[in-house]
């Protein structure tokens, strides 16, 4: 089944409003969409190609619905939104998302930080040393988007390069992956706004780490000396 095919079927059991689907290599699992001269067209990221037809049934329904503000019938979604977050999805494009990820450095002593330290550190602190080593790494990239993130499915943790100094507290850093491997280790809910990601037990969780008000604040500080406007909300993750 092609991408317009699947878009179409579902489309016309929602709208009478015309519909365009295609492809496209964005860096991030992430679709788009705009409507313009009454045709809503979506641009889908192209990792999703080769997918079966009935996961590219349920991505036109997920993303139709969204697109439309409706709420999707039950089942219809969650296919798509399941699939996408398995290891056997993943594994088959590790080698697509790297070569995308350029901003991506895999060498994690940085100038001023290691990052297997402080794993090593958070992990017997924290988690008892029973974590498994993820793959780590330094992601160059604005820290108002994001000051790290845990790709789950190909167990990559990044923290965002800005954290590589010495003159932010090392424990900013070591909550930052602190906050990355929860994500590794609390059952949330599936789901993929990061409210489901953070949910009420993820934050608890959040706050047992030893100075965890004191590095909220400078995350703030560190997001805010970027002359950007707007304040860190937190941590966004990446799936
Ligand atoms: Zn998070």
């Amino acid at each position: 089944m092609s991408l317009t095919d699947a878009f179409r079927t579902v489309n016309s059991r929602l709208s009478k409003e015309r519909v365009r689907a295609s492809f496209y290599p964005y860096k991030e699992l992430k679709h788009t969409w705009r409507a313009s001269d009454g045709v809503l067209s979506f641009k889908v990221s192209d990792y999703v190609k080769g997918v079966p037809d009935e996961i590219m049934t349920s991505l036109a329904w997920y993303l139709l619905c969204r697109a439309r503000r409706k709420e999707c019938p039950e089942g219809m979604s969650q296919e798509y939104r399941n699939h996408v977050r398995t290891q056997q999805f993943w594994e088959a494009r590790r080698q697509l998302y790297l070569s995308r990820a350029k901003n991506l450095s895999f060498r994690p002593r940085g100038s001023a930080r290691n990052l297997e330290d402080v794993f090593s550190y958070v992990n017997s602190y924290y988690f008892g040393g029973v974590l498994e080593k993820p793959e780590l790494a330094w992601v160059r990239e604005s820290p108002r988007s994001r000051v790290g993130f845990y790709h789950a499915p190909l167990r990559i943790l990044a923290v965002n390069r800005i954290l590589d100094s010495d003159k932010i507290p090392r424990f900013v850093l070591e909550f930052v992956v602190y906050h990355e491997l929860l994500h590794d280790t609390v059952n949330h809910v599936d789901g993929v706004s990061r409210r489901t990601y953070h949910t009420r037990e993820f934050r608890l969780r959040e706050r047992e780490f030893s100075n965890h008000d004191e590095a909220q604040e400078w995350l703030t500080r560190v997001v805010g000396d970027q002359n950007r406007p707007g304040r860190a909300k937190g941590i966004v993750p990446q799936v």
